[in-house]
């Protein structure tokens, strides 16, 4: 992000593990004690970035990022994620529809819960329907991609279709 925000390039890309995703504000959480793109977002706001947009795929809810901004209408948070729902104390977040954000907030989380075995067709649809469309609306300085590969375990076409994803968000960003 610094990279960015200092006019290297338009675009970066930080390979980290874990992902962060699941770190929140007051604890760790599913093996991570940092919240990569959360840190990479809040130091875009502080260096005077207006609006940033999370876009997260990996095959479970990023809800310590979506925690992290829960309150906030400078970040839309977008996951996309298996319907796997809370997963105890530590995970209290369910990543489901209703889950939208709270105060200034509202409105600018967006869960996408897909069911077990989505494919192409229904990442494609959800991205194009959904995604694109809010973010369009949102009109972010920035997007942080958060890549996740998890659901790549079971789908190679889900890998095919987060380089597609890329692909069609760097198109997006460019234009
Ligand atoms: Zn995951």
């Amino acid at each position: 992000m610094k990279h960015l925000l200092d006019g290297h390039g338009k675009i970066a890309y930080a390979l980290v593990r874990p992902p962060g995703h699941h770190a929140q504000p007051s604890q760790a959480d599913g093996y991570c004690f940092l919240n990569n793109a959360g840190l990479a977002v809040q130091l875009a706001l502080d260096s005077g970035c207006k609006k940033v947009a999370v876009i997260d795929i990996d095959v479970h809810y990023g809800n310590g990022t979506a925690e992290g901004f829960y309150s906030s209408n400078k970040v839309f948070t977008i996951s996309l994620h298996m319907n796997h729902g809370s997963w105890g104390p530590s995970h209290p977040q369910n990543g489901s529809v209703d889950e939208l954000g709270e105060g200034e907030g509202y409105g600018y989380n967006l869960n996408i819960p897909l069911p077990n075995g989505t494919g192409d067709k229904g990442y494609d649809y959800a991205f194009h329907e959904l995604v694109v469309p809010s973010i369009h609306k949102f009109e972010p300085d920035m997007i942080v991609l958060v890549l996740g590969q998890d659901s790549s375990a079971v789908s190679y076409s889900i890998y095919r279709f987060s380089l597609l994803l890329v692909y069609n968000l760097i198109v997006v960003s460019i234009q």
